[in-house]
Protein backbone atom coordinates (compact mmCIF):
# COMPACT_ATOMS: atom_id res chain seq x y z
CA UNK A 1 0.00 0.00 0.00
CA UNK A 2 0.89 3.42 -0.39
CA UNK A 3 3.05 5.28 2.26
CA UNK A 4 2.20 9.07 3.53
CA UNK A 5 3.57 9.70 6.44
CA UNK A 6 6.91 8.29 4.99
CA UNK A 7 9.31 5.28 6.06
CA UNK A 8 10.82 4.89 8.64
CA UNK A 9 13.33 1.74 9.18
CA UNK A 10 14.21 0.77 12.46
CA UNK A 11 18.47 -0.49 12.19
CA UNK A 12 20.80 0.88 9.89
CA UNK A 13 22.60 -2.22 8.93
CA UNK A 14 22.34 -4.33 6.15
CA UNK A 15 18.96 -4.95 5.25
CA UNK A 16 17.77 -1.56 7.09
CA UNK A 17 19.94 -0.47 4.20
CA UNK A 18 18.87 -2.40 1.64
CA UNK A 19 15.10 -1.57 1.51
CA UNK A 20 15.58 2.07 1.72
CA UNK A 21 18.14 1.66 -1.22
CA UNK A 22 15.90 -0.63 -3.35
CA UNK A 23 13.00 1.74 -2.88
CA UNK A 24 14.51 4.77 -3.82
CA UNK A 25 15.69 2.94 -6.89
CA UNK A 26 11.90 2.10 -7.62
CA UNK A 27 11.09 5.92 -7.47
CA UNK A 28 9.55 5.62 -4.43
CA UNK A 29 9.18 9.74 -3.69
CA UNK A 30 8.44 9.78 0.38
CA UNK A 31 10.19 10.45 2.57
CA UNK A 32 12.72 8.00 4.34
CA UNK A 33 14.37 7.81 7.73
CA UNK A 34 17.32 5.14 8.89
CA UNK A 35 17.48 5.01 12.35
CA UNK A 36 20.75 3.30 13.88
CA UNK A 37 22.22 2.99 17.38
CA UNK A 38 25.73 2.93 16.14
CA UNK A 39 28.19 5.60 15.14
CA UNK A 40 29.39 4.74 11.76
CA UNK A 41 27.63 4.85 8.25
CA UNK A 42 25.69 1.63 7.27
CA UNK A 43 28.34 -1.13 7.13
CA UNK A 44 28.60 -4.86 6.34
CA UNK A 45 29.92 -7.06 8.85
CA UNK A 46 31.01 -9.99 7.58
CA UNK A 47 34.88 -8.52 7.03
CA UNK A 48 34.94 -7.82 10.41
CA UNK A 49 35.90 -11.13 11.43
CA UNK A 50 37.98 -11.70 8.23
CA UNK A 51 40.41 -8.99 6.04
CA UNK A 52 39.13 -6.13 8.50
CA UNK A 53 40.17 -8.20 11.91
CA UNK A 54 43.37 -9.43 9.17
CA UNK A 55 44.37 -5.51 8.30
CA UNK A 56 43.51 -6.25 4.68
CA UNK A 57 40.44 -3.93 4.64
CA UNK A 58 39.90 -0.49 5.83
CA UNK A 59 36.83 0.93 7.52
CA UNK A 60 36.14 2.92 4.33
CA UNK A 61 36.09 -0.45 2.57
CA UNK A 62 33.15 -1.43 5.11
CA UNK A 63 30.82 1.04 4.43
CA UNK A 64 27.57 0.33 2.01
CA UNK A 65 27.88 3.83 0.73
CA UNK A 66 30.09 6.53 1.03
CA UNK A 67 28.09 9.53 3.44
CA UNK A 68 27.60 11.77 0.21
CA UNK A 69 25.09 8.92 -0.79
CA UNK A 70 22.25 9.08 1.64
CA UNK A 71 22.31 13.36 0.76
CA UNK A 72 21.96 12.83 -2.62
CA UNK A 73 19.07 10.24 -2.68
CA UNK A 74 17.14 12.02 0.13
CA UNK A 75 17.83 9.06 2.82
CA UNK A 76 17.80 10.67 5.90
CA UNK A 77 20.47 8.79 8.41
CA UNK A 78 20.52 8.91 12.41
CA UNK A 79 23.61 7.56 13.82
CA UNK A 80 24.02 7.04 17.34
CA UNK A 81 19.65 7.22 17.74
CA UNK A 82 18.38 4.35 19.71
CA UNK A 83 14.34 3.76 18.97
CA UNK A 84 12.91 2.49 22.13
CA UNK A 85 9.13 2.05 21.78
CA UNK A 86 6.49 1.75 18.90
CA UNK A 87 3.56 3.77 19.59
CA UNK A 88 1.25 1.88 16.96
CA UNK A 89 -2.03 3.55 17.64
CA UNK A 90 0.17 6.95 17.18
CA UNK A 91 1.81 4.99 14.47
CA UNK A 92 4.37 6.90 15.79
CA UNK A 93 8.21 5.34 16.47
CA UNK A 94 9.67 6.42 20.12
CA UNK A 95 13.33 7.19 20.53
CA UNK A 96 15.49 6.85 23.58
CA UNK A 97 16.25 10.68 23.64
CA UNK A 98 12.73 11.39 23.56
CA UNK A 99 12.43 12.29 20.20
CA UNK A 100 9.52 11.13 17.96
CA UNK A 101 9.19 10.06 14.89
CA UNK A 102 5.91 9.36 12.84
CA UNK A 103 5.59 6.84 10.14
CA UNK A 104 3.58 5.72 7.48
CA UNK A 105 5.62 2.43 7.31
CA UNK A 106 7.65 1.64 9.77
CA UNK A 107 10.44 -1.49 8.71
CA UNK A 108 12.33 -3.47 11.79
CA UNK A 109 15.13 -4.41 10.74
CA UNK A 110 17.51 -4.19 14.43
CA UNK A 111 19.68 -7.82 13.42
CA UNK A 112 20.46 -9.35 16.41
CA UNK A 113 23.34 -9.14 19.46
CA UNK A 114 25.56 -12.04 21.09
CA UNK A 115 24.36 -14.45 23.16
CA UNK A 116 26.09 -14.17 26.59
CA UNK A 117 28.67 -16.63 28.16
CA UNK A 118 26.14 -17.38 30.69
CA UNK A 119 28.51 -17.89 33.43
CA UNK A 120 30.62 -16.42 36.49
CA UNK A 121 33.50 -14.25 35.36
CA UNK A 122 31.94 -13.50 31.87
CA UNK A 123 32.17 -9.41 32.62
CA UNK A 124 36.00 -9.46 33.32
CA UNK A 125 37.94 -7.44 30.82
CA UNK A 126 39.66 -9.75 27.82
CA UNK A 127 36.29 -11.42 27.34
CA UNK A 128 35.57 -10.20 24.21
CA UNK A 129 32.57 -10.56 21.54
CA UNK A 130 32.75 -9.80 18.17
CA UNK A 131 29.52 -7.88 16.75
CA UNK A 132 29.79 -4.51 15.14
CA UNK A 133 32.44 -2.08 13.82
CA UNK A 134 33.59 -1.46 17.58
CA UNK A 135 33.76 -4.92 18.52
CA UNK A 136 36.38 -5.50 15.75
CA UNK A 137 38.23 -2.30 16.85
CA UNK A 138 38.84 -3.45 20.48
CA UNK A 139 39.34 -7.14 19.28
CA UNK A 140 42.38 -5.99 16.75
CA UNK A 141 43.83 -4.02 19.26
CA UNK A 142 43.28 -6.61 22.16
CA UNK A 143 44.99 -9.18 19.80
CA UNK A 144 48.29 -7.65 19.41
CA UNK A 145 48.66 -7.71 23.16
CA UNK A 146 47.15 -10.99 23.92
CA UNK A 147 49.26 -14.32 24.17
CA UNK A 148 47.19 -17.17 24.40
CA UNK A 149 43.39 -16.72 23.26
CA UNK A 150 40.70 -19.48 23.95
CA UNK A 151 37.45 -18.74 21.45
CA UNK A 152 34.35 -20.40 23.41
CA UNK A 153 32.26 -21.61 20.44
CA UNK A 154 33.29 -23.12 16.79
CA UNK A 155 30.54 -21.72 14.90
CA UNK A 156 31.39 -19.16 11.80
CA UNK A 157 32.23 -16.01 13.80
CA UNK A 158 34.77 -17.95 16.32
CA UNK A 159 36.52 -20.12 13.39
CA UNK A 160 36.58 -17.20 11.25
CA UNK A 161 38.89 -15.31 14.25
CA UNK A 162 40.38 -18.21 15.00
CA UNK A 163 42.30 -18.57 11.94
CA UNK A 164 43.03 -15.02 12.08
CA UNK A 165 44.70 -15.37 15.37
CA UNK A 166 46.41 -18.26 14.37
CA UNK A 167 47.60 -16.70 11.44
CA UNK A 168 49.69 -14.20 13.30
CA UNK A 169 51.29 -17.02 14.87
CA UNK A 170 49.34 -16.53 18.49
CA UNK A 171 48.36 -19.65 20.38
CA UNK A 172 44.24 -20.32 19.72
CA UNK A 173 42.42 -22.83 21.76
CA UNK A 174 38.82 -23.49 20.97
CA UNK A 175 36.14 -25.14 23.18
CA UNK A 176 33.35 -25.77 21.37
CA UNK A 177 29.99 -27.83 23.62
CA UNK A 178 29.18 -30.32 20.38
CA UNK A 179 31.38 -32.74 18.84
CA UNK A 180 32.71 -31.02 15.39
CA UNK A 181 32.56 -27.62 14.38
CA UNK A 182 30.13 -25.85 12.72
CA UNK A 183 27.93 -28.54 14.07
CA UNK A 184 24.75 -27.02 13.72
CA UNK A 185 25.38 -26.01 10.14
CA UNK A 186 27.15 -28.15 8.29
CA UNK A 187 27.89 -31.94 7.44
CA UNK A 188 29.78 -34.54 9.53
CA UNK A 189 31.97 -34.26 6.39
CA UNK A 190 32.62 -30.57 6.19
CA UNK A 191 33.30 -30.14 9.71
CA UNK A 192 36.29 -32.63 9.69
CA UNK A 193 37.46 -30.94 6.72
CA UNK A 194 37.70 -27.33 8.67
CA UNK A 195 38.88 -28.98 12.28
CA UNK A 196 42.40 -30.31 10.34
CA UNK A 197 43.21 -27.46 8.26
CA UNK A 198 42.21 -25.33 11.91
CA UNK A 199 44.52 -27.80 13.12
CA UNK A 200 47.04 -27.50 10.67
CA UNK A 201 46.80 -23.71 11.76
CA UNK A 202 47.68 -24.71 15.14
CA UNK A 203 44.70 -24.48 16.13
CA UNK A 204 43.59 -26.31 19.24
CA UNK A 205 39.91 -27.72 19.75
CA UNK A 206 38.48 -29.17 22.52
CA UNK A 207 34.97 -30.65 21.81
CA UNK A 208 32.35 -31.93 23.80
CA UNK A 209 33.58 -29.32 26.01
CA UNK A 210 31.59 -26.87 28.52
CA UNK A 211 32.97 -23.34 30.42
CA UNK A 212 31.97 -23.41 33.96
CA UNK A 213 33.37 -20.18 34.20
CA UNK A 214 36.27 -17.13 33.37
CA UNK A 215 38.89 -17.07 35.63
CA UNK A 216 40.51 -13.49 36.68
CA UNK A 217 43.36 -11.73 38.44
CA UNK A 218 43.10 -7.68 39.24
CA UNK A 219 39.61 -7.27 37.26
CA UNK A 220 41.36 -9.13 33.83
CA UNK A 221 40.76 -12.41 32.32
CA UNK A 222 43.62 -14.97 33.34
CA UNK A 223 41.85 -18.37 32.06
CA UNK A 224 38.71 -20.30 31.40
CA UNK A 225 37.56 -22.91 33.47
CA UNK A 226 35.88 -26.02 31.57
CA UNK A 227 33.11 -28.18 33.14
CA UNK A 228 35.71 -31.21 33.94
CA UNK A 229 37.84 -28.72 36.32
CA UNK A 230 40.89 -28.36 33.71
CA UNK A 231 41.35 -24.31 33.66
CA UNK A 232 42.76 -23.01 30.17
CA UNK A 233 45.02 -20.22 30.87
CA UNK A 234 44.19 -17.43 28.37
CA UNK A 235 44.60 -13.49 28.30
CA UNK A 236 41.94 -12.66 25.68
CA UNK A 237 38.98 -14.87 25.35
CA UNK A 238 36.44 -14.30 21.82
CA UNK A 239 33.28 -15.83 23.00
CA UNK A 240 31.11 -17.00 19.68
CA UNK A 241 27.55 -18.95 21.31
CA UNK A 242 25.04 -17.55 18.63
CA UNK A 243 23.29 -14.41 18.78
CA UNK A 244 19.43 -13.45 19.82
CA UNK A 245 17.43 -11.25 17.73
CA UNK A 246 16.53 -7.77 18.73
CA UNK A 247 13.27 -8.53 19.04
CA UNK A 248 12.05 -6.68 22.09
CA UNK A 249 10.77 -3.97 20.59
CA UNK A 250 7.86 -5.81 18.31
CA UNK A 251 6.99 -8.09 21.70
CA UNK A 252 6.29 -4.84 24.08
CA UNK A 253 4.15 -3.28 20.89
CA UNK A 254 2.53 -6.51 21.14
CA UNK A 255 3.86 -7.96 18.00
CA UNK A 256 3.90 -11.70 18.03
CA UNK A 257 7.80 -13.03 18.74
CA UNK A 258 9.51 -16.44 19.00
CA UNK A 259 13.14 -16.73 18.21
CA UNK A 260 12.24 -13.50 16.01
CA UNK A 261 10.01 -11.51 14.66
CA UNK A 262 6.68 -13.27 13.11
CA UNK A 263 5.96 -12.59 9.65
CA UNK A 264 4.12 -13.26 6.83
CA UNK A 265 5.56 -14.55 3.51
CA UNK A 266 5.24 -10.57 2.54
CA UNK A 267 7.63 -9.75 5.71
CA UNK A 268 4.34 -8.36 7.53
CA UNK A 269 3.64 -8.82 11.29
CA UNK A 270 0.08 -8.63 11.94
CA UNK A 271 -0.05 -5.25 11.78
CA UNK A 272 -0.52 -3.75 7.81
CA UNK A 273 1.72 -0.82 9.02
CA UNK A 274 5.40 -2.95 10.62
CA UNK A 275 7.18 -5.22 8.71
CA UNK A 276 10.76 -6.89 9.69
CA UNK A 277 13.30 -8.15 7.94
CA UNK A 278 17.06 -9.60 7.81
CA UNK A 279 17.91 -11.37 11.33
CA UNK A 280 15.83 -10.32 13.72
CA UNK A 281 12.71 -11.74 11.64
CA UNK A 282 11.10 -15.09 11.61
CA UNK A 283 9.87 -16.14 7.78
CA UNK A 284 7.99 -19.15 6.14
CA UNK A 285 10.19 -19.99 3.26
CA UNK A 286 9.43 -22.84 0.84
CA UNK A 287 13.22 -24.28 1.82
CA UNK A 288 12.17 -24.88 5.20
CA UNK A 289 10.36 -27.57 4.64
CA UNK A 290 11.56 -30.41 7.12
CA UNK A 291 13.86 -27.73 8.57
CA UNK A 292 11.17 -26.73 11.68
CA UNK A 293 7.96 -28.04 12.27
CA UNK A 294 5.72 -24.99 11.20
CA UNK A 295 7.93 -24.06 7.97
CA UNK A 296 9.53 -20.76 9.32
CA UNK A 297 13.20 -19.63 9.83
CA UNK A 298 15.48 -16.85 10.69
CA UNK A 299 18.16 -16.74 9.00
CA UNK A 300 21.41 -14.37 10.24
CA UNK A 301 23.08 -14.07 6.32
CA UNK A 302 24.01 -11.37 4.12
CA UNK A 303 21.69 -12.83 1.41
CA UNK A 304 18.40 -12.98 3.41
CA UNK A 305 19.14 -9.42 4.93
CA UNK A 306 19.60 -8.39 0.88
CA UNK A 307 16.99 -10.26 -0.52
CA UNK A 308 14.47 -9.39 2.41
CA UNK A 309 15.05 -5.97 1.99
CA UNK A 310 14.12 -6.14 -2.11
CA UNK A 311 11.57 -8.38 -1.91
CA UNK A 312 10.12 -5.20 0.86
CA UNK A 313 10.84 -2.69 -0.92
CA UNK A 314 9.15 -4.16 -3.76
CA UNK A 315 5.65 -4.37 -1.60
CA UNK A 316 6.07 -1.05 -0.88
CA UNK A 317 6.73 0.28 -4.16
CA UNK A 318 3.15 -1.26 -5.33
CA UNK A 319 4.74 -4.82 -6.68
CA UNK A 320 4.08 -7.06 -3.53
CA UNK A 321 5.57 -10.83 -4.47
CA UNK A 322 5.88 -13.17 -1.31
CA UNK A 323 9.58 -13.88 -0.48
CA UNK A 324 11.24 -16.96 -1.56
CA UNK A 325 14.62 -16.71 -2.14
CA UNK A 326 17.02 -19.73 -1.97
CA UNK A 327 19.03 -19.11 1.66
CA UNK A 328 23.03 -18.77 0.36
CA UNK A 329 26.06 -18.24 2.76
CA UNK A 330 29.79 -18.37 2.81
CA UNK A 331 32.60 -18.38 4.98
CA UNK A 332 36.24 -17.82 4.90
CA UNK A 333 38.22 -19.72 6.95
CA UNK A 334 42.31 -19.29 6.47
CA UNK A 335 42.73 -20.20 2.96
CA UNK A 336 39.67 -21.79 2.95
CA UNK A 337 36.15 -20.81 1.31
CA UNK A 338 33.00 -22.41 2.29
CA UNK A 339 30.03 -22.04 0.31
CA UNK A 340 26.54 -22.95 1.98
CA UNK A 341 23.33 -23.50 -0.78
CA UNK A 342 19.82 -24.16 1.01
CA UNK A 343 18.90 -25.14 4.11
CA UNK A 344 20.57 -28.25 5.17
CA UNK A 345 19.47 -29.47 8.43
CA UNK A 346 18.61 -31.88 9.15
CA UNK A 347 19.63 -34.18 6.54
CA UNK A 348 19.06 -38.27 5.79
CA UNK A 349 21.77 -38.40 3.52
CA UNK A 350 25.00 -36.58 2.53
CA UNK A 351 27.12 -37.23 -0.33
CA UNK A 352 30.23 -35.83 -1.24
CA UNK A 353 31.85 -34.73 -4.34
CA UNK A 354 35.11 -33.86 -5.72
CA UNK A 355 38.62 -34.73 -4.17
CA UNK A 356 39.88 -34.15 -0.80
CA UNK A 357 41.60 -30.56 -1.15
CA UNK A 358 38.26 -29.18 -3.00
CA UNK A 359 34.85 -31.35 -3.15
CA UNK A 360 30.91 -30.25 -2.49
CA UNK A 361 28.72 -32.05 0.24
CA UNK A 362 25.24 -32.80 -1.60
CA UNK A 363 22.60 -33.17 1.51
CA UNK A 364 19.25 -34.44 1.11
CA UNK A 365 15.89 -34.56 3.03
CA UNK A 366 13.06 -36.46 2.83
CA UNK A 367 14.59 -38.01 -1.07
CA UNK A 368 14.90 -34.56 -2.20
CA UNK A 369 18.46 -32.11 -2.83
CA UNK A 370 17.87 -29.41 0.56
CA UNK A 371 21.22 -28.30 0.19
CA UNK A 372 24.60 -28.23 -0.77
CA UNK A 373 28.28 -27.19 0.99
CA UNK A 374 31.16 -26.26 -1.64
CA UNK A 375 34.63 -26.30 -0.03
CA UNK A 376 37.04 -24.31 -3.05
CA UNK A 377 34.67 -25.29 -5.43
CA UNK A 378 32.67 -21.67 -6.71
CA UNK A 379 31.56 -23.54 -9.67
CA UNK A 380 29.71 -26.20 -7.56
CA UNK A 381 28.13 -23.45 -5.64
CA UNK A 382 26.43 -21.69 -8.21
CA UNK A 383 25.42 -25.00 -9.69
CA UNK A 384 24.01 -25.73 -6.44
CA UNK A 385 22.07 -22.18 -6.60
CA UNK A 386 20.64 -23.04 -9.56
CA UNK A 387 19.52 -26.60 -9.37
CA UNK A 388 17.87 -25.85 -5.88
CA UNK A 389 16.19 -22.35 -6.64
CA UNK A 390 14.57 -24.58 -9.09
CA UNK A 391 13.62 -27.79 -7.55
CA UNK A 392 15.17 -29.63 -10.03
CA UNK A 393 15.60 -33.25 -8.94
CA UNK A 394 18.79 -34.70 -8.43
CA UNK A 395 18.97 -38.07 -6.89
CA UNK A 396 22.04 -39.02 -4.59
CA UNK A 397 23.38 -41.79 -6.89
CA UNK A 398 23.73 -38.97 -9.61
CA UNK A 399 25.13 -36.65 -7.53
CA UNK A 400 27.75 -39.11 -6.49
CA UNK A 401 28.73 -39.98 -9.44
CA UNK A 402 31.89 -37.86 -10.91
CA UNK A 403 30.52 -38.78 -14.33
CA UNK A 404 27.38 -36.92 -14.20
CA UNK A 405 26.55 -33.77 -15.78
CA UNK A 406 25.61 -31.27 -13.17
CA UNK A 407 25.79 -28.78 -15.26
CA UNK A 408 24.44 -29.83 -17.73
CA UNK A 409 21.10 -30.62 -15.23
CA UNK A 410 21.40 -27.32 -13.89
CA UNK A 411 21.49 -25.00 -17.59
CA UNK A 412 18.15 -27.87 -18.08
CA UNK A 413 20.28 -29.65 -20.74
CA UNK A 414 19.64 -33.33 -20.43
P1 LIG B 1 22.51 -5.86 11.17
O1 LIG B 1 23.37 -5.69 9.97
O2 LIG B 1 23.11 -6.45 12.39
O3 LIG B 1 21.90 -4.43 11.51
C1 LIG B 1 21.01 -4.21 12.59
C2 LIG B 1 21.27 -2.83 13.14
O4 LIG B 1 20.18 -2.43 13.98
C3 LIG B 1 22.51 -2.75 14.01
O5 LIG B 1 23.28 -1.66 13.63
C4 LIG B 1 21.93 -2.57 15.41
O6 LIG B 1 22.81 -1.89 16.28
C5 LIG B 1 20.69 -1.75 15.09
N1 LIG B 1 19.66 -1.72 16.14
C6 LIG B 1 19.19 -2.75 16.86
N2 LIG B 1 18.23 -2.34 17.73
C7 LIG B 1 18.10 -1.00 17.53
C8 LIG B 1 17.27 0.01 18.12
N3 LIG B 1 16.37 -0.28 19.08
N4 LIG B 1 17.40 1.30 17.69
C9 LIG B 1 18.30 1.60 16.72
N5 LIG B 1 19.10 0.69 16.12
C10 LIG B 1 19.00 -0.60 16.53
N6 LIG B 1 26.80 -13.30 6.82
C11 LIG B 1 27.14 -13.90 5.65
O7 LIG B 1 26.26 -14.17 4.83
N7 LIG B 1 28.45 -14.23 5.39
C12 LIG B 1 29.45 -13.95 6.26
O8 LIG B 1 30.62 -14.27 6.00
C13 LIG B 1 29.12 -13.28 7.49
N8 LIG B 1 30.08 -12.94 8.38
C14 LIG B 1 29.74 -12.28 9.51
C15 LIG B 1 30.74 -11.90 10.40
C16 LIG B 1 30.44 -11.21 11.57
C17 LIG B 1 31.54 -10.81 12.51
C18 LIG B 1 29.07 -10.91 11.87
C19 LIG B 1 28.72 -10.19 13.13
C20 LIG B 1 28.07 -11.28 10.99
C21 LIG B 1 28.39 -11.96 9.81
N9 LIG B 1 27.41 -12.34 8.89
C22 LIG B 1 27.75 -12.98 7.73
C23 LIG B 1 25.98 -12.09 9.18
C24 LIG B 1 25.47 -10.82 8.50
O9 LIG B 1 26.35 -9.75 8.71
C25 LIG B 1 24.10 -10.49 9.06
O10 LIG B 1 23.24 -11.57 8.76
C26 LIG B 1 23.52 -9.19 8.50
O11 LIG B 1 24.30 -8.09 8.88
C27 LIG B 1 22.09 -9.01 8.95
O12 LIG B 1 21.62 -7.75 8.56
P2 LIG B 1 20.53 -7.01 9.46
O13 LIG B 1 20.29 -5.70 8.80
O14 LIG B 1 19.41 -7.90 9.74
O15 LIG B 1 21.24 -6.77 10.85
Amino acid sequence: GLVTAGLVVVGAGQAGFQVAASLREAGFAEPITLVGDEPDLPYQRPPLSKGYLAGRTDRQGLHLRAAGYFAEHGIVHRAETRAAGIDRDGTRLLLADGGVLPYGHLVLATGARNRPLPVPGAELEGVRQLRGLSDADALKGAIEAANRIVVVGAGFIGLEFAAVAAARGLSVTVVEAAGRPMARAVSGQTSEFFRRAHEALGVRFLFEAGVSAIEGAGGRVSGVRLSNGETLPADLVLVGIGVLPNQELAAQAGLAVADGIRVDAWLATADPAVSAIGDCARFPSPFATGVTPDGTVRIESVQNAIDQGRCLAARLAGRPAPYAALPWFWSDQGRHKLQIAGLGAPADASVPRGTGDAFSVFRFRDGRLSAVESVDRAGDHMIARRLLAAGTPLTPEQAADPGFDLKALAMGRP
